[in-house]
C-alpha cells in the first residue's frame, strides 16, 4: 500500500514530484503510453488519515505524560508537524485508474 502510484496501462511508476501534479488534475495522460488515467484519493487516503490521527493522539498522550506544567504549544506544534507529513504523505496513498471513457466503450452496442 505504501508506494508510489503506477500507471494502470503500462505500469510506469510515477514519481513523487508527477504524482502530486497528477493529483491536482482529475484526468491525466501517462507521459509514458500516452493513455489516459485518473487518481483516486478514497479510500485510499483514509489510511493515511487514521495513520495521521492516530500517532497524534499517541504522541500528545505521551507528551502530556511527560510535561510537568500543562502547556499546549509543544503539542500543538507536534499536531501542526504530523499534519504536514500527513499531507506530504498523500502520493504515496493514491491510486491511478484507467479512464471511464474506454471502460464505456464495449458496452456502448447492444
Ligand atoms: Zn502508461
Amino acid at each position: 500500500m505504501f508506494k508510489l502510484p503506477v500507471c494502470p496501462h503500462c505500469g510506469t511508476v510515477y514519481r513523487y514530484k508527477d504524482t502530486k501534479a497528477a493529483i491536482i488534475k482529475k484526468e491525466n495522460e501517462c507521459y509514458h503510453c500516452h493513455k489516459s488515467f485518473r487518481r483516486k484519493l478514497f479510500p485510499y487516503i483514509l489510511v493515511d488519515v487514521i495513520i495521521i490521527i492516530a500517532v497524534s493522539i499517541g504522541l500528545n498522550l505521551l507528551l502530556l505524560s511527560r510535561l510537568s506544567t500543562f502547556n499546549v504549544v509543544p503539542l500543538f506544534l507536534i499536531t501542526i508537524a504530523l499534519l504536514v507529513i500527513g499531507y506530504l504523505l498523500i502520493p504515496f496513498f493514491t491510486k491511478f485508474i484507467k479512464s471511464e471513457e474506454e471502460n464505456k466503450l464495449p458496452r456502448s452496442k447492444r
